[in-house]
């Protein structure tokens, strides 16, 4: 018999699509451990801040679980070993963050052995102060799973009002991604304990799990063991499937009616969203003492023969993957890193999987609309309609194409979520989200620049300042010695106390 679940949700957000979430099919086979491979491929970047000093050089043999670049602050995760062998050098390869070309990975030789460090648990967690519980976390090498890998102590240790709320985000709600549904329905309990060790280090009261209305299995195993804990109680939520669901503002704003203010976060509302997958990995790094070393990983779409889920190690080559799906059919057409709404093509497959890595899609010919000519834009407005971040999409577009960069940053681009949705429904087939990706990241370089030139300016201008300072010093110098010059007592005094020093009786020379 099961648990009863909360069925209450408080609002809706603006716009959104119902999509076929053509989950089942990566779910029909149980979860599979992926074999180790030869070599692991480990980006030493894997979140959003500096990655660490690498603490290993080549020939170093090294054990799963062993740190190998080093943390710092709460932006600096450290990567871990996800099994034992022997370090190669670093390469530079497309991983990492965003999964861009000409990252830092660490090549690992596996030995096959996978012998392991011992384990760190943290005895009494629900004892320790807050600060020691995000400390472990962050030596653990957690950051968000859900794509963003922002770093979880930055995120837990923030400088905001109390903490109210933690909302898990199960609410996976790309199509055919199914790796949160597989962790839910396997491993339920450390979901909810997770998501307790977070509420703790966060300070929040109370926990609201959301996933959405189709996960009926997941919900159902959820609530068999979710435990009736009266200090920190775990509400089970089901949200509409609809797209996208998942994105934290749209969440919040389903769960709570509340809208995160445009330049704001989520806890300026009291409220702190995290990954379902996160909360997994709370749990493993505190109760087991296992730092962040492999993540589930759906491997679906109608290119694959055999689609599934599967548990690998951080920094498998993606190309080892596919044959665990059972290799591509021959008519499978495009490979998708991610989602079909906002994952990216790949060009080839090597790459290796990271820690915010959640599915490689296998498409056909049947799924990928024929590329249209792209007309111009006829002001429908069913862009607008659709938008979750309640833009303008087409107006975007216009002053991007025009490169008006600064207007567009003014009409919310960085509000944008990359959902793909405006696209999807554009007449015109517009490439939309190719221009919002493009303006961005012409805006970031533009701030990166004048960040730099400005430190430049300052660091300028500190030399001048210096070495004007040092220019008076000397010709203040200069002025006394003249005058003493011309006053022969003093000359006369000034050649005595030479004298005195010289022969080691008199005063020391004053620095004048
Ligand atoms: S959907 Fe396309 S054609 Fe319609 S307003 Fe938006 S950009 Fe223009
Ligand atoms: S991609 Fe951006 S602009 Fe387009 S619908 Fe999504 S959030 Fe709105």
């Amino acid at each position: 018999m099961t648990a009863p679940v909360n069925l209450v949700r408080h609002g809706q957000f603006h716009g959104g699509l119902a999509l076929e979430p053509n989950k089942a099919i990566a779910l029909q086979t149980p979860l599979s451990r992926a074999p180790l491979p030869d070599r692991l491929y480990l980006p030493i970047d894997q979140h959003q801040g500096d990655a660490g000093a690498v603490l290993v050089s080549p020939g170093d043999r090294v054990l799963k679980g062993q740190p190998l670049t080093r943390a710092g602050g709460d932006r600096r995760v450290p990567c871990h070993a996800p099994s034992s062998g022997i370090i190669e050098g670093l390469v530079q390869q497309a991983g990492g963050l965003m999964q861009r070309s000409g990252q830092d990975c660490l090549v690992i030789r596996l030995d096959g052995l996978d012998e392991a460090v011992a384990p760190l648990p943290l005895a009494q967690w629900d004892t320790l102060p807050a600060n020691a519980l995000i400390d472990h976390l962050h030596a653990m090498g957690l950051v968000g799973m859900g794509g963003a890998m922002f770093p979880t102590a930055a995120k837990l240790r923030g400088d905001w009002p109390a903490i109210d709320c933690l909302i898990i985000n199960a609410a996976e709600c790309e199509p055919w991604i199914a790796c949160d549904e597989a962790l839910i329905r396997s491993r339920p309990g450390a979901v909810l304990a997770g998501s307790r060790i977070l509420a703790r280090a966060s300070g929040a009261r109370r926990i609201v799990l959301a996933i959405e209305s189709h996960a009926v299995e997941a919900l159902e195993q959820l609530a068999a063991v979710n435990q009736n804990d009266e200090q920190l109680p775990v509400e089970l939520v089901t949200v509409p499937s609809i797209y996208p669901q998942g994105g934290e503002r749209q969440l919040i704003q389903t769960l709570t009616g509340k809208e995160v203010p445009h330049d704001g976060l989520p806890q300026d509302l009291g409220l702190l969203c995290h990954n379902v997958a996160t909360a997994a990995a709370a749990h493993d790094a505190v109760v087991e003492g296992r730092p962040l070393t492999e993540r589930i990983v759906t491997l679906s779409g109608p290119g694959f023969e055999h689609p599934c889920n599967v548990l690998a190690r951080i920094g498998t080559p993606l190309e080892d993957l596919l044959a665990l799906a059972g290799g591509l059919k021959p008519d499978a057409a495009r490979l998708v890193l991610g989602g079909p709404m906002s994952g990216l093509t790949l060009d080839d497959t090597a790459m290796p999987l990271g820690k915010g890595t959640n599915c490689l899609l296998a498409l056909t010919d049947l799924e990928i609309a024929p590329t249209a000519p792209t007309l111009p834009c006829i002001n429908c407005a069913a862009c607008v309609e659709v938008c979750p971040a309640s833009l303008m999409p087409q107006l975007l577009f216009r002053q991007l194409q025009a490169d008006r960069h600064e207007p567009a940053r003014e009409l919310g681009l960085f509000d944008c979520i990359e959902c793909g949705l405006c696209a999807q429904v554009c007449p015109s087939h517009l490439p939309l989200v190719d221009w919002y990706r493009h303006g961005k990241s012409v805006l970031r370089k533009k701030t990166l620049d004048q960040r730099q030139a400005a430190l430049a300016r300052r660091r300028f201008e500190a030399r001048e300042a210096r070495l004007a300072e040092q220019a008076a010093a000397r010709e203040a110098r200069r002025l006394r010695r003249q005058e003493r010059l011309q006053n022969p007592d003093a000359a006369k005094d000034d050649i005595l106390a030479a004298i005195a020093r010289a022969r080691g009786k008199g005063p020391e020379q004053k620095d004048d």
